[in-house]
C-alpha cells in the first residue's frame, strides 16, 4: 500500500533534473516514491548491487574492462553513481548550512557573521 506522502525522493529519472518543462517531475528534477524502496526490491535488482559494490573495489561481473560489462549493467552503474553524488551533495549542503545556522548561534545578538 503506497504511503499517504513521499517516502523518499530521487533525481528524477526521465530528465536528470535538467528540464524545467519535464512532464515526470514538472520541473522540479526529483522523482517521489510512495513506498518503502524495499518494497521495489527483485533478485535481479539485489545481484545488480552486490556486483554494484564489488565494482568500488575494481571488480566487474563479467572478466574484462568497462566495455566488456552488459550495457544494462552500466546504465544501472551510472544511476546509482548519480543517486550517490545527488545525495552527497545534498549532505555536503545540509552540514554547510547546520555549521552557519551553530556560528549564527554562537554569536552576540545583532552581530553578522
Ligand atoms: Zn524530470
Amino acid at each position: 500500500m503506497p504511503a499517504p506522502d513521499y517516502v523518499f525522493k530521487i533525481t528524477c529519472p526521465r530528465c536528470d533534473g535538467f528540464d524545467f518543462e519535464c512532464d515526470l517531475c514538472s520541473g522540479r528534477g526529483e522523482a517521489p516514491f510512495f513506498r518503502c524502496p524495499g518494497s521495489q526490491r527483485t533478485p535481479e535488482l539485489d545481484l545488480a548491487f552486490r556486483c554494484y559494490m564489488h565494482t568500488e573495489a575494481g571488480l566487474y561481473p563479467v572478466a574484462g574492462g568497462l566495455l566488456d560489462q552488459s550495457a544494462s549493467f552500466i546504465e544501472f552503474e551510472g544511476i546509482v553513481n548519480s543517486e550517490r553524488n545527488a545525495i552527497d551533495e545534498r549532505r555536503r549542503k545540509h552540514d554547510e548550512a547546520l555549521a552557519e545556522m551553530q556560528a549564527r548561534a554562537k554569536l552576540p545578538r545583532g552581530a553578522q557573521p
